[in-house]
């Protein structure tokens, strides 16, 4: 039996080695990159951006893998010939924290929203070194994008990103996979507030003609009402 299950840790920890980090390129210098982690018995992969522009490069969110940090910088500098400049964490939770001090050791610019700095804090996660006080358009090069918070959903404090030209909304964990069978983890999350975020979020950014999601695939523009679809399903079910 002992035999089996080294046998079996080896395939799974080799299955995970293989794709530690996948890189996906979505539109003209925007990628989706991808780390994973086990949680469970089940490889569960967690959903970053990283955005090339003339003055550098932008990370949305951080890999969870941390082992995956320095191999992510190292390969955006082997592609694109580009030093990392900032990140932007879309909430405090590990997937989207996870290596921030490390990324400002190596003189990355971390940012978080005020509410995302408070939580991780309290909860004991790694913080950004700015704080974003207001929902702010940024110019970096030659992109603009702007962050927004919605209203409290998967966790009380996530925001999304929308880059206007393009047309990209960037959710995190606020926005479900239409491949996501259920709602997920929910411990820190909105139940009663969730959909109207969504609604929200629709209102302002309209036709995205991509939509990242925290996890799974992004191959669907519908994943916001796939979203609002789960947290009715959920709060239906759970008498909410
Ligand atoms: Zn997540």
């Amino acid at each position: 039996m002992r035999f089996i299950l080294i046998v079996f840790i080896g395939l799974l920890s080799g299955l995970v080695q293989a794709q530690q980090l996948e890189i996906t390129p979505l539109t003209t210098n925007f990628y989706v990159y991808t780390t994973k982690k086990v949680m469970d018995d089940e490889v569960v992969p967690s959903n970053s951006m990283y955005l090339v522009t003339n003055e550098g490069v932008v990370l949305f969110d951080t890999p969870w893998d941390s082992t995956q940090l320095q191999p992510l910088l190292d390969t955006i500098m082997a592609r694109h010939n580009k030093k990392v400049v900032m990140s932007i964490s879309t909430h405090y939770h590990a997937d989207r924290t996870e290596g921030l001090t490390y990324l400002a050791s190596k003189g990355i610019k971390t940012y978080s929203y005020l509410k995302t700095y408070e939580l991780g804090k309290l909860k004991d996660e790694e913080l950004a070194e700015h704080i974003i006080y207001s929902d702010t358009t940024f110019k970096i090069g030659n992109y603009t994008f702007e962050t927004f918070y919605p209203g409290a959903g998967h966790t009380p404090d996530n925001i999304v990103v929308w880059f206007p030209l393009q047309k990209v909304l960037y959710g995190g964990c606020f926005v479900k996979s239409t491949k996501t069978p259920s709602i997920g983890y929910i411990g820190d999350a909105s139940m009663s507030s969730w959909k109207r975020s969504v609604k929200k979020v629709e209102k302002k950014y309209k036709h995205p003609e991509y939509i990242i999601p925290g996890h799974y695939s992004w191959e669907s523009t519908k994943s916001l009402k796939y979203t609002k679809k789960l947290i009715r399903k959920y709060n239906r079910s759970n008498k909410l």
